[in-house]
């Protein structure tokens, strides 16, 4: 195995994290949204980020190092900057830096651009507006002063912009437009700025086109092809490398292969395997990055197994570059901000820099041979047998258990009969008035587990504040009127984490966040083995609120399917099998809730969408499993036990059979589209049981008024018989302000009322 020094380059990543390994930019964004610092310290503080990254990458041996995926906020909005996509409402701001935050965030009376997910991660993006006003006019300047800075560390930059075709397809239309009719538009704007790149020294652009890893429709797959001619055809151009990624580009390869593209990236880590590129003999002539360390995941990568796949491309392709399989945007920066993780745990994981070094080991190896990298690989076989053989990774007991389930565990009695067994034990009025689950999280709250984890509360103390924090939120719901009551989940840092720190199998991190969008940051939780409940995880709290009225209390659980998606997942086995372990975990809760006297339990899944897979023909299977983890963690309690589920952010179109499968017995639901229209959805597939169309947007402050709710009551009652029809917030009321709290529920509880 060679590579000769014709390569371009050999050792990338296909872009860079960028909230700081300390989050120095999350709180440089926040101080500057507060009024801080100006924007001259905001931008001091990226120029530093980006410098010491940089120098960074280059000291860990990478030969050509992506630029331009810093960003203030998101990618995609930086992409629609640089064609002067801004929608019109901002464009009344002067300051380039507000106007951009206000498309991100909104401002007076200026609503931002909507958010949704960036594929099937995690990460948010913002989305653009293509409307009959757009004219799309060429900012290159954040990406030429981001190659300038890099040339002078006398880093070999590769400027990275998102390629035409994605960036349209993801943008939305306003008004009629169809985006990708104004491909032809855009298309000498991408011309210009490779010319532009390229006078600037630019020997290589990457152009990321993700969203061929999705079902691209003829026309789709013509306007690639289309695209590719077009910009190739361009003089004076640099060297283009087309990026995919987070999938198999499926036809696209054969497609950009085909076109005079110099290179192509391909992920590796998720479904193309090397026959897929052996297939494309158009390759043969271009510049193969092969993605063969994951970007997403935190598993050390089988180094033995990437040099099988890299020897094998090495026919298939002109030249071969290795690379991580995405942008490390996905995964922490560095297992070096983890000095407490568990030695064994942490020997088999890589972060950001850990799979740099995996690349540059991988790439000295493609040019060395195998024993240049003798240590490297020795270090990865030792760790994948202790993984291997590891006992925390198996629980043969929960293993014998979920084995000797038969098909009565995910089995409830029809519907109608519960409902009767239900009425009768929780006589509650017609459109019964409750919450999502949380209360405000207040600073008092906040403060308080802060103060235990420095030790400055005990556990006791710590305890008697929840306490106190649940009782109040119960005579607030008394006070109120609300008809089934919360405990309001004080005690809960997180939806996921704070059963993940519970469980068995999970690990937590001290530092490894990442971008969830914006300045929100997260710190999914290492799923690394078998899952097990050591003992009840919410009961103590739930028990105590219901002591406290008579009144029903609903349990408040995360479903197994927003624990994973919300998680780091182990990769050794299929993840619907984790789920079925998380599953298992959550019905004991259930039944332990049960037994404490709890009469309702909710069960969420707001991610139930989020892992719903992007290529048509997995989506199915997926479904499958994620209904069925969710139906064995709430079919383990009596008929008479009410289940609610709650699910948000998203476009329901494509779950909606799903959301019926579920069974749960009341279904509270927050909308991307109208509360009508989702209604609609569920009649049309014959769904029969009861929900809660959030009846006001908890994401602002505004208090609803009466009359508002009524008016929307009334609209679902079109749609709902008033047997079926909850009355509840759009989500939980965490983020929200007590006060704002207190009068919006009691407009609701007189909507309910007026309206019965
Ligand atoms: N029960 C959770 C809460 O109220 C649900 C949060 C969510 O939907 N993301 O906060
Ligand atoms: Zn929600």
């Amino acid at each position: 195995m060679t590579v000769t020094s014709q390569n371009p380059f050999t050792a990338t990543v296909l872009g860079l994290p960028r909230i700081g390994p300390r989050r120095e930019l999350k709180r440089a964004i926040e101080s500057y949204w507060a009024g801080r610092i100006d924007a001259a310290e905001l931008r001091a503080v990226g120029r530093t980020l980006r410098r010491d990254q940089l120098t960074a990458l280059a000291a860990a041996g990478l030969d050509s190092i992506p630029v331009g995926t810093f960003s203030h906020y998101d990618q995609m909005l930086d992409t629609a900057v640089l064609f002067g996509a801004l929608p019109p409402r901002v464009a009344g701001i002067a300051d380039p830096l507000d106007r951009y935050f206000a498309a991100a965030r909104g401002a007076q009376s200026i609503e931002p651009l909507e958010m949704t997910k960036w594929f099937d991660t995690n990460y948010h993006y913002l989305v653009p507006e293509i409307g009959p006003d757009t004219v799309f006019t060429l900012h290159p300047d954040k990406l030429l002063v981001e190659l300038t800075e890099a040339q002078e560390l006398g880093v070999a930059a590769r400027p990275v912009v998102i390629g035409p075709l994605t960036f349209l397809k993801l943008a939305k239309g306003v008004d009629g437009v169809a985006p990708l009719n104004r491909l032809p538009e855009l298309l000498p704007l991408y011309r210009d700025l490779l010319r532009q790149l390229a006078a600037a020294g630019a020997q290589w652009v990457q152009i990321d086109e993700p969203a061929v890893v999705t079902d691209l429709t003829e026309a789709e797959l013509s306007l690639l092809l289309e695209t590719y001619a077009d910009l190739t055809a361009a003089p004076d151009r640099p060297k283009l490398l087309v990026a995919t990624y987070f999938g198999d580009p499926g036809p696209a390869l054969a497609a950009l292969a085909s076109t005079s593209v110099d290179g192509v990236a391909v992920d590796f880590t998720s479904g193309t395997t090397v026959s897929d590129v052996a297939s494309v003999p158009a390759l043969s002539g271009k510049l193969l990055v092969a993605g063969v360390v994951d970007g997403r995941n935190v598993w050390r990568t089988d180094l033995d197994g990437a040099l099988t796949t890299l020897g094998t491309l090495l026919g298939s392709a002109g030249a071969l570059a290795v690379s991580s399989s995405s942008s490390l945007l996905h995964v922490p920066y560095s297992l070096d901000a983890e000095p407490d993780l568990d030695p064994v745990l942490r020997s088999w994981l890589a972060f950001g820099a850990e799979k740099v070094a995996e690349v540059r080991a991988l790439a000295t190896a493609l040019r060395d041979g195998t024993d240049a990298i003798a240590d490297e690989l020795a270090a990865a076989r030792a760790a994948a047998r202790s993984r291997r053989t590891d006992a925390r990774l198996r629980n043969d007991a929960v293993r014998a258990r979920l084995d000797s389930l038969g098909p009565e565990a995910i089995h409830r009695a029809p519907a109608d009969e519960r409902r009767a067994l239900q009425r009768d034990r929780l006589r509650l009025p017609l459109l019964p008035t409750t919450t999502i689950g949380s209360y405000p999280q207040t600073g008092a709250i906040r403060l308080a587990r802060a103060a235990l984890r420095k030790g400055e509360l005990t556990a006791e103390q710590y305890h008697e504040r929840m306490r106190a924090e649940i009782a109040d939120v119960v005579a607030l719901q008394e006070k109120l009127g609300l008809d089934v009551l919360v405990h309001g989940e004080p005690e809960r840092n997180d939806m996921v984490q704070y059963f993940a720190e519970q469980l068995d199998g999970f690990a937590a991190t001290a530092n490894g966040w990442v971008q969830s969008y914006g300045t929100r940051c997260v710190r999914p939780p290492i799923l690394f083995g078998d899952v097990v409940r050591r003992e009840p995880m919410t009961v103590e709290w739930i028990g105590y609120a219901q002591s406290l009225t008579d009144k029903p209390v609903k349990g408040m659980l995360t479903g197994p399917v927003t624990i994973l998606a919300w998680s780091f997942v182990r990769d050794d086995q299929p993840l619907a099998e984790t789920a079925r372990q998380v599953a298992l975990a959550i019905r004991d809760e259930t039944v332990d809730l049960q037994g404490a006297g709890i009469r309702v339990v909710q069960v969420d899944e707001p991610a139930l969408r989020e892992l719903l897979p992007l290529r048509a023909e997995a989506k199915q299977a997926y479904l499958d499993w994620a209904v069925a983890a969710f139906r064995l963690a709430t079919s383990g309690v009596s008929d008479a036990t009410q289940i609610h589920t709650h699910l948000c952010y998203s476009e329901f179109g494509e779950v909606i059979g799903a959301i019926a499968a579920l069974d749960a017995d009341v279904t509270s639901i927050e909308a991307a589209r109208s509360r009508m229209e989702v209604l609609d959805d569920l009649n049309a597939v014959g769904f029969h049981l009861g929900v809660g169309p959030g009846v006001y947007d908890i994401h602002s402050p505004r208090v609803p008024s009466v009359e508002e709710i009524t008016a929307s009551l009334r609209a679902a009652l079109k749609a709902v018989p008033a047997e079926r029809l909850w009355v509840n917030p759009d989500c939980g009321l965490k983020t929200r302000g007590p006060a704002e709290v207190e009068q919006s529920l009691r407009n609701m509880v007189a909507a309910a009322q007026a309206v019965r």
